[in-house]
Parts: structure tokens; sequence; C-alpha cells
């Protein structure tokens, strides 16, 4: 069997290692031990060889634990694939103006884990002292007079809805590309905390718009998506077709494997593969299906099995935003 060539984003969650703790993690399921084999890597090349453009995105865990590994990744995407494009998702606590050199020489984006102000950044990011708060602010500001693209995802938990302009605007002023503002994923949201995020949403939404900031409120995860899928490759080689899995109980996540990378060879689940091919063949089928959408329909698959009320309520409330969100961003595009 072979993969799908049209395959959206590649995430390569290089290790599971990580010095933080943060509640909204959508890795649940972190050994804290695993990383990714020099030959896992060279069979993912392998199955992306007819792919020609793809969104890479190094996640963890932290990669920076795995600099090295993280550097001849780099080195071997850009060699194989030059029209792609490179994101590493990083907490920022470990990087160096070296670092940034060489993220920089090889044209990476970088996306840092900072909600905004101090307070809401520590609170969710188990791990956070103030030491590492200022540490992770000054690395940001280094990326960004170094000229790189960097744009935070501010994640927004429900009850931390009310600093959200504040949060937006800390972030701001330190001068960075964008900013994906995204609501925590199966968080408990409820009628009136969805409520309050899209109103506050449209708000930063037409401040975005308005203000000469350099910063800009991101829609990108609103923009229609044509037919694929995600590779979200784990540190232990298993690959999913979509990161929403990872956020579920391994008893769950494990049924959405599609393949899994060994040193010398692929494994795949060829009729669970299949299976899904044809499920989001009939999703593309309407017009205009955002990558969050796309993301969100994998989530109900998976709630489907899981089935757990406080869960399901605020999902639901989850995908009001995410509509509301939706026609609010088409606005900016
Ligand atoms: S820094 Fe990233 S990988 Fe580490 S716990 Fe937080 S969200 Fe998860």
């Amino acid at each position: 069997m072979r993969i799908s060539p049209l395959i959206k984003h590649c995430w390569i969650f290089i290790t599971d290692r990580c010095q933080l703790d943060c509640d909204y993690c959508f890795f649940r399921t972190k050994t804290r031990t695993k990383t990714l084999t020099e030959g896992q890597i060279r069979q993912l090349f392998g199955l992306l060889k007819d792919v020609r453009k793809i969104e890479f995105v190094i996640s963890g865990g932290e990669p920076l634990l795995q600099w090295d590994l993280v550097a001849s990744l780099i080195r071997g995407i850009g060699r194989r694939h030059p029209r792609s494009s490179i994101l590493l998702q990083s907490n920022m606590i470990l990087m160096t103006p070296e670092k940034i050199r060489f993220l920089r020489k090889h044209r990476v984006l970088l996306e840092p884990g900072i909600d905004g102000l101090a307070e809401t950044t520590a609170k969710h990011r188990q791990g956070t002292s103030l030491h590492r708060y200022r540490k992770i602010c000054e690395n940001v500001k280094m990326a960004v007079g170094a000229g790189m693209e960097v744009f935070p995802t501010m994640t927004v938990h429900p009850h931390d809805t009310s600093a959200m302009t504040a949060n937006f605007k800390f972030l701001a002023s330190m001068n960075v590309s964008r900013i994906d503002v995204h609501p925590a994923f199966l968080a408990p949201w409820t009628a009136d905390s969805a409520r309050d995020f899209i109103e506050r949403y449209r708000r930063l939404a037409a401040f975005s718009r308005s203000t000469s900031l350099k910063t800009k409120l991101c829609p990108c995860y609103s923009r229609p998506m044509a037919f694929g899928h995600d590779l979200v490759v784990l540190p232990s080689g298993d690959i999913l077709p979509n990161w929403t899995f990872l956020t579920f109980p391994p008893k769950i996540r494990d049924k959405f494997f599609i393949m899994k990378l060994d040193d010398d060879h692929v494994l795949f689940h060829a009729s669970r593969y299949r299976d899904l091919l044809g499920r989001y063949m009939d999703l593309f089928k309407k017009r205009g299906v955002s990558y969050r959408e796309f993301s969100n329909f994998n989530a109900a698959l998976a709630m489907r099995q899981w089935g757990r009320r406080r869960a399901t309520g605020g999902f639901r409330h989850y995908r009001d935003i995410c509509r509301a969100v939706k026609t609010i961003d088409r606005s900016l595009l």
C-alpha cells in the first residue's frame, strides 16, 4: 500500500520528553522517554518520496531537547523537499543564538509556546517559573530580532477568556508576525465561556484589522483545505492521520493508527487507512472545509468511541466556537 500523495501537514513528534506539563497539552500520553530513531526518520523520508509539497511541523515534547536530531531532520527535509515549509514548535527554554542562526538559515518558521502574560502562561504551563518565563520572552524577542518568522499559538483555557485581549496585546508587543488564538481542545467549555470567547475573538479580529501593529490575528486554520490528511508521527513510530487523536486515551487513540515506522520498514494498517480515506472523501465533498473542521471531524470519530458525557458537552461548545471563528476569520482572509 502507498500513502495518499495529498498530505497536508506532516507533524513529527520527535520526542515525548519535555520540561513542562501543560494542562492542555494535546500529547496526553507522553512517556517522557521516547525519541524517534534515525532509522525511523529514513523510513519516513522513503514514505514521503512521492509527496511534492508538505507543511512539516517539528514538535514534541520539546524538540530542542533533541537538538542534533532536529538539525539533521531539518537538513534532510531541505534536501528532499525544498518546496515545503518547516515549522518548529518549541517552549523556547533552550533556544540559543546559534540555534536561531541555524533555523533562520534553513528558513524555519518558529511557533513558541507562550500564551501571553506570565500569569496565564504559568497557570496552565506547569513548570514555567518566573525565571523560565523571562527566558522564554527573551528568546522570543531574540528570534524576532534575528528576522525569524515567529507566530505563537495563544491557547485560551475556558477559565481565562477574560484575559484574551491583554494576552494578545502583550504578545503583539514583542512584534511577532501573527498570533493564532486557539480555544483549548477538550477543555471544559460551557455555553457561557464559549460565548465569551467568541465575543472577545470578534473584538480582537476588529482590532487586528484596524491597528497599524505589525502583528495580525492568524486566520490560517479557517482557510478552505483541499482533500487530504495529516501524517502525525509519534516518537514510537506510530502514525495518526490527524493530531486530535493524540488527545484521547491510548485505547481510543490506537484505533486510529494508520501506519507504523520501524527502523527498516513501514507497516500499513491498510483496512483502517482505506476506511478513513473513504470517510475523508465524503467530508471533502462539502465545499470550503477548513483545517479546523477536518480536525473536528476526526475528533468526532474518536469521541463517538469514547462517549464520555462531560467531555462530549465541552466538545460541543468547542465546535460552536470553531464555527463562529471560521465566520469571523473569513472576513479577515
Ligand atoms: S511545552 Fe508543549 S509538549 Fe511540553 S507539555 Fe507543554 S504543550 Fe506539551
